[in-house]
């Protein structure tokens, strides 16, 4: 039976919300803002010395505490990136990763169990989605990953597992919790959430107005190309995606940012280069540009190679003789698998799932 069905989700909860469960079960003010306190710290309610053994027993009996457990953490030796495969209440697995950059300590969260979007060259979306995750378990992963680490994270990308527009609301709650003074305070600039392209999310998001980071992983310069990678260009191509984008920067004043993974003979091509310049530059006319290249990791099931680093080198300068800024993505913790979807996947074969 889902436990979900008759306990209470109190990690989802913002303060308010907690003070007034924490009141059904008969328990005065000051013991939710010491339960939330606790549980901002990613331990376990037998870990949360000032409480009676009583209101425990009540949170035990009528609460679900989804702190998400470590199944696996691999450290890379190169350069100290952290790989958790975090097992979820009911036996499903995500990932996370937490990266060391000058700036402080940057974790990258999954949103989904599994991906129903179909990306060709994505590892995530193998066996399709499971289901979404909850609020409680979007943050779990940054709780527990921060205290294994021992240190604050101070900057966040959703570009894990999933498609957090496909889990548009627990993702947005995720989000206020996250950011609220009450919570971990994180500011919303230095949050990223990774989108394939889903439009009408585009635009609800537009409404919100956060000072989140979006990006686009457009991957393709092209309709037909991108159809070709990316199921999810046959609802909404490069027009109706572009257009969003351009409203969303219009309505936020933030700028986008747009991934490009590059394919070996797919979308690697010179002509391709200048294309996708020109496409960028004809729908985001007043926003500074930025492509963040990413030479494609090869799944094994998907046979895919990456493009040659000359191949990669010519593309971006293509791109910058074209005025629109390009990197390539630092790859980090290479030894340890790092690139998402990947130890999901081989738990998953484990198991016999
Ligand atoms: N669903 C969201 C976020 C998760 S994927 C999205 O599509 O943006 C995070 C990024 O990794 C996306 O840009 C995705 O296209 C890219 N990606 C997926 N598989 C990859 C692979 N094998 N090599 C390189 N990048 C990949």
């Amino acid at each position: 039976m889902n436990e979900l069905a008759v306990k209470a989700d109190i990690l989802s909860m913002t303060k308010d919300e907690l003070t007034a469960f924490v009141g059904t079960l008969g328990f005065p003010a000051f013991r939710a803002k010491q339960l939330f306190e606790w549980m901002y710290k990613g331990v376990s309610i037998e870990e949360m010395s000032n409480l009676p053994s009583a209101f425990k027993e009540a949170l035990v009996q009528n609460a679900l505490y989804a702190l998400p457990v470590v199944a696996n953490k691999l450290v890379s030796r190169i350069d100290g990136t952290v790989k958790f495969l975090f097992r979820l209440h009911d036996g499903q697995y995500v990932e996370s990763v937490v990266m060391d950059y000058e700036h402080g300590l940057s974790i990258c969260i999954s949103s989904q169990a599994g991906c129903r979007m179909g990306c060709k060259f994505c590892a995530s979306t193998l066996q399709g989605k499971d289901r979404d995750l909850l609020p409680s378990e979007l943050l779990g992963q940054v709780l527990v990953a921060q205290r294994e680490v021992g240190k604050r994270i101070s900057s966040l990308v959703m570009m894990g597992i999933g498609e957090p527009l496909d889990n548009y609301d627990n993702v947005l709650r995720f989000l206020h919790l996250i950011t609220s003074a009450d919570g971990l305070n994180l500011g919303a600039r230095h949050i990223s959430l990774s989108t394939c392209g889903v439009v009408d999310k585009i635009y609800a998001l537009a409404k919100e107005n956060l000072q989140i980071t979006l990006s686009i992983s457009l991957h393709a310069y092209d309709d037909e190309k991108r159809s070709a990678i990316m199921p999810v260009n046959n609802k909404w191509n490069i027009d109706s995606l572009l257009t969003a984008c351009a409203h969303y920067f219009r309505v936020t004043g933030r700028r986008i940012s747009f991934e490009y993974t590059l394919i070996s003979g797919v979308n690697d091509d010179e002509e391709g280069a200048r294309k996708l310049a020109r496409l960028l530059k004809s729908y985001m006319k007043n926003m500074p540009l930025h492509v963040n290249l990413i030479p494609v990791n090869p799944v094994e099931e998907r046979g895919f190679d990456r493009s040659s680093k000359e191949r990669v080198e010519s593309f971006k300068k293509t791109l910058i003789s074209e005025k629109v800024n390009a990197t390539v993505r630092r790859k980090l913790g290479s030894d340890i698998d790092a690139s998402c979807g990947q130890l999901r996947h081989k738990k998953r074969k484990e198991e016999g799932s």
